[in-house]
């Protein structure tokens, strides 16, 4: 009896050994190839890290990033998602929200672009949503400010004849490598602009808005994750999809859906313009696709969030654009 144990046992030993020989020698194999290079799964070509070292002032300015990010989407075919509605991007200026403003033009929207200071950048976007045939307005401002706030809501409305989607999208960030070193001015300068502002304009926009319109906030990796050196970034990146979540349900008797996208690093003015010139040239190496995304990558959600033809059953949900967990 006890011998017919060992017996089988041993056959068993073997079989382990036998698939430990084959991993083994697979993983020699791979040791010696070349490292797998970043992921390329896009319409295009993206640029992969490294990226040439720079360090650039706030509010940070797109003409200034090399190399400059891709927001226009050559290949995207408008097909009418957004005909005759008005769009207000806070941060449209430039990066992820200059992507967005492009899309939602066209695919047939309006839209209106509220910016810090960046008065360049914000030219720019204009000329590309009127190469689409639509309208577009420029408002510069703090969104930290309510009155700033209701007066963007008012010129929208009453030059662009209404408004039908928000994209909350302006931020602030700068990181602090020890949290002893987080000064308060820096601490309320974040939350005030992230927080505060998505706050005022949200509330702001509401009276307008109709049955079928959209509030879309943009969230961050960090606020699921959190991120060492960004800690009251990654509080408001949090807040916002708590806020996100808690007025998609206040907003469903209004009709109104309320949704946040939830990027990863994206290539755009805004770590150029707070990382060390070491860290942005490896902006995006550490995700499993090994580099940033394009904002003309993360716009397209933004369009499918905003169009009551593709996401009409969809409210209170935090969509994730990370490169991969
Ligand atoms: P960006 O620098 O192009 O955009 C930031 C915008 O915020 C600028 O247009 C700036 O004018 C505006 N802004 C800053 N302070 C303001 C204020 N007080 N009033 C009005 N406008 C103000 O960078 P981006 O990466 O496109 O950022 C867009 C959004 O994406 C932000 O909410 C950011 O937190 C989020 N995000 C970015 C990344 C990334 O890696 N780039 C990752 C996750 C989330």
């Amino acid at each position: 009896m006890l011998a017919k144990t060992k017996t089988d046992t041993s056959k068993a030993t073997q079989t382990q050994r036998s698939v430990q020989r084959k991993v083994d020698a697979d993983d020699r194999k791979k040791a010696k190839s070349k490292p797998d290079g970043a992921m390329q799964a896009g319409a295009r070509k993206y640029p992969e890290p490294p990226f040439p070292k720079q360090h650039h002032p706030k509010p940070g300015e797109e003409w200034q990033i090399k190399p400059a990010p891709l927001y226009d989407a050559p290949f995207w075919q408008g097909s009418k998602k957004l005909d005759g509605k008005v769009a207000l991007i806070t941060g449209g200026d430039s990066g992820i929200g200059r992507a967005v403003a492009v899309l939602f033009a066209r695919e047939g929207a309006d839209v209106a672009l509220v910016y810090l200071s960046e008065d360049r950048d914000a030219g720019v976007t204009k000329q590309a949503v009127e190469a689409e045939g639509r309208r577009c307005l420029t408002l510069r401002g703090d969104v930290s400010r309510r009155p700033f706030c209701r007066r963007a809501v008012a010129a929208t409305v009453k030059q662009l004849g209404g408004l039908d989607v928000l994209v909350n999208n302006a931020a602030f960030q700068v990181h602090s490598a020890d949290f002893a070193d987080l000064t308060e001015e820096h601490f309320d300068t974040t939350l005030k602009t992230n927080l505060y502002g998505y706050f005022h304009m949200a509330q702001e926009a509401m009276p307008h808005m109709k049955p079928g319109s959209a509030i879309i906030n943009t969230g961050s990796v960090t606020g699921i994750d959190g991120s060492k050196q960004l800690i009251d970034y990654s509080m408001t990146k949090g807040g916002i999809h708590a806020f996100t979540k808690a007025l998609s349900g206040n907003l469903i008797p209004k009709g109104i859906r309320v949704n946040a996208v939830a990027p990863g690093p994206v290539w755009t003015p805004l770590n150029p313009s707070e990382k060390t010139a070491e860290d942005v040239s490896q902006f995006g190496a550490k995700t499993p696709m090994k580099r940033p995304a394009q904002p003309e990558e993360i716009a397209p959600a933004y369009v499918f969030l905003a169009s009551s033809q593709c996401s009409s059953y969809i409210t209170g949900e935090i969509l994730p654009i990370v490169g991969g967990y």
